[in-house]
């Protein structure tokens, strides 16, 4: 069997020390030759500025292929559609398209800009209408707390594909039924482009409980039971951490998956042990 592809996603940082870890963290995972890479937009936008500048550094100062994640919150058409062209004209050719989180954040109710994009579909024919860009989108295998029902969520992500996506990453899961289901569902519906699988690296047990509470992953028994006693064990957590991810990646692995996007916490160690749990080596300079 064949190594996997990767792609990593992080965060723009708020301070000139985490900036220092994220560079850090690009520079030691840029051996791995991710497929791609790409950084997240604040809730409500308001990491705008960061999101971009870092975006364009990936292009112009790495190897690395850059996507920049953009939302439809907080901004009109024209001012998304300059962002585009901009990414464009930097060389950025990938985007992750979405609808964002709502301005006061995940959980409250969402209402669109007035002279915004509405939905995600909206902003991928925006964009589709602008260039060429590769076009991922985001998905949700234990339903997006917005939509009705599993065949809901499916058919809010035909949207996205008949709109012009070019790959789905779904919200972050634990267990591989919950994909397969997901994937069964959206064949069904006639979805055919990859839905890749989004691997969650966050080893603060306490922060992966809010995550997932609030985007309704379920965590089984068995991974809060690993992490039971380690709040003050960062270096246990974070084998156990690479443990459940390489597991996870593995099983998928087996029913044909070849495509892992890990969400990183711009934490190096945590990609490349999982990395090269699953076969991936960075590549050697001679
Ligand atoms: P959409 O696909 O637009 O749909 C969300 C819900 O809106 C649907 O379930 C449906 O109920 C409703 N809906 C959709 N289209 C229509 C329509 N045409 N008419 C009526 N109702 C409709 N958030 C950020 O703020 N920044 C990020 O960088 C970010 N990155 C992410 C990366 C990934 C891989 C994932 C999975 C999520 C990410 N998110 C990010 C979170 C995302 O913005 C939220 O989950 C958001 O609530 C939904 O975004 P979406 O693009 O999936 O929404």
């Amino acid at each position: 069997m064949s190594a996997p592809k990767v792609s990593f996603e992080f965060f723009p940082p708020k301070t000139p020390d985490m900036e220092q870890k994220l560079w850090d963290s690009v520079r030691r995972l840029e051996p791995l030759r991710p497929d791609y890479v790409s950084v997240t937009y604040g809730a409500g936008g308001s990491t705008r500025e960061r999101t971009h500048d870092i975006v364009r550094k990936m292009a112009s100062e790495t190897s690395l292929k850059p996507a920049g994640h953009i939302t439809c919150v907080a901004a009109t058409k024209p001012e998304i559609d300059q962002v585009l062209r901009d990414y464009w004209d930097a060389g950025v050719k990938r985007i992750v398209a979405l609808r964002g989180d709502p301005t006061a954040g995940i959980g409250t109710k969402y209402a669109p800009h007035p002279g915004g994009y509405a939905y995600a579909n909206d902003l991928i024919a925006g964009a589709r209408g602008i260039a060429d860009f590769d076009i991922s989108v985001g998905c949700y295998p234990e339903v997006h707390p917005d939509a009705s029902s599993l065949k809901g969520e499916v058919e809010n992500l035909k949207r996205k594909f008949d709109a012009g996506a070019t790959r789905a990453i779904t919200q972050f899961f634990f267990t591989p039924d919950v994909y397969f289901r997901f994937l069964d569902e959206a064949h069904a519906a006639g979805i055919d482009q990859p839905i890749v699988p989004g691997i969650m690296l966050q080893s603060n047990f306490k922060g992966l409980k809010r995550m997932a509470d609030l985007c309704g992953t379920a965590i089984p028994p068995r991974i809060a039971e690993l992490y039971d006693g380690l709040d003050n064990d960062a270096e246990t957590r974070d084998l156990v951490t690479a443990h459940i991810a390489a597991e996870l990646c593995n099983q998928l692995a087996e029913q044909g998956v070849d495509h892992f996007h890990f969400y990183t916490m711009n934490r190096a160690g945590l990609s490349l042990s999982t990395c090269r749990l699953l076969g991936i080596k960075p590549e050697v300079q001679q």
